[in-house]
């Protein structure tokens, strides 16, 4: 039977090394990490969300501000405001929650982010960093990386360490916030990468080839047993709701605890690990602004 593997318990250790690391730095420089995020319209999920990371964002000891906007907001007095806000020298740390209403151009919202302000790693200068780098140098230069390919790595580095050449992993979904940069943490890992989508033929086949096999599609149990290889790392990133509301992930989860060594539960696995990213990437693009060294509090090589 497969071992779970505590998102919640990994994600306050990363937490609680960032509040440690962040009273120092203050007592240093007298300037808390400013984070400020942008919310338009009413969606119910983006407010729980936005919740959870001003929980956490005090829990590190920072500044947070959250900037509500009517759905109607237009595109230019968006980005005039995410202007202001890259201008401000007390503000560090910037995000868009997404989604935006439809009438606005989510690419362009967040591309009007500062790359050195963009603590959700979607800026392309910080996304080109990720392929260009090829290596673990993020973690010491100053490119932020997306929140969850940056969350996944950590817990798979936990179960197989740094270099992870021998082991093929197979990653079900292309979008640019999880699936490519994951492609590109894994490829920097050494691990051989498959990244599959909605038009791959035989997928099953093409996951049960996967030594780590990572799900981040937003289908409800799709990778059932047919999927798995047993003694695989399955690292479950969808976020589904059930008619009776309940949480699932993409994996069929008592698939997963069968065949599987390692698998992420939803929840609590890769989502309170974002969230903790979330506060890395924020003190650490503070430590690049105020000139303080940062913080190496991610799994070493
Ligand atoms: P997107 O909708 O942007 O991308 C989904 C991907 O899945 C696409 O590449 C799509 O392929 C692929 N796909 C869809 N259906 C199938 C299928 N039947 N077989 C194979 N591939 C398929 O989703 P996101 O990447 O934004 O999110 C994925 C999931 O992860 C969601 O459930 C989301 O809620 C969750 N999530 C969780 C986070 C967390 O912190 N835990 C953070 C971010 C996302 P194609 O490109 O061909 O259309």
């Amino acid at each position: 039977m497969a071992q779970l593997i505590d998102g919640k318990k990994h994600a306050q250790k990363i937490i609680n090394a960032v509040a440690h690391y962040t009273e120092v730095m203050v007592k240093k420089t007298n300037h808390p990490p400013s984070l400020n995020v942008i919310l338009v319209g009413d969606n119910s999920a983006s407010k729980i969300y936005i919740k959870g990371k001003k929980t956490k964002a005090e829990a590190c000891g920072f500044d947070i501000a959250v900037h509500e906007f009517a759905h109607d907001i237009s595109q230019a007095k968006l980005i005039e405001f995410i202007t202001a806000l890259n201008e401000n020298q007390q503000v560090n740390a910037i995000l868009v929650q997404l989604p935006l209403p439809p009438t606005l151009d989510s690419q362009k919202i967040c591309q009007a982010i500062d790359k050195a302000k963009d603590v959700d790693g979607f800026n392309h200068s910080n996304t080109g960093q990720l392929w260009y780098n090829g290596s673990n140098s993020y973690r010491h230069d100053s490119t932020l990386l997306p929140c969850t390919p940056l969350a996944i790595m950590q817990l798979i580095h936990d179960i197989h360490g740094a270099d992870l050449s021998r082991l093929n992993a197979v990653i079900v979904g292309r979008s640019n916030i999880v699936g490519k940069p994951v492609a590109g943490l894994l490829l920097s890992a050494n691990a051989t990468v498959t990244l599959a989508h909605s038009k791959t033929h035989e997928l099953a086949k093409i996951c049960r080839n996967a030594d780590i096999l990572i799900a981040a599609v937003g289908c409800p149990n799709l990778i059932g047993e047919t999927y798995i290889k047993p003694g695989a790392t399955v690292i479950d990133v969808g976020i589904n709701k059930n008619s009776n509301n309940e949480l699932l992930g993409d994996v069929d989860f008592n698939a997963g605890l069968k065949l599987a060594n390692f698998i992420t539960p939803v929840p609590g696995g890769v989502g309170p690990m974002t969230i903790a990213l979330l506060m890395y990437n924020t003190l650490k693009a503070s430590c690049v602004q105020v000139g303080y060294p940062i913080p190496d509090l991610l799994k070493t090589t």
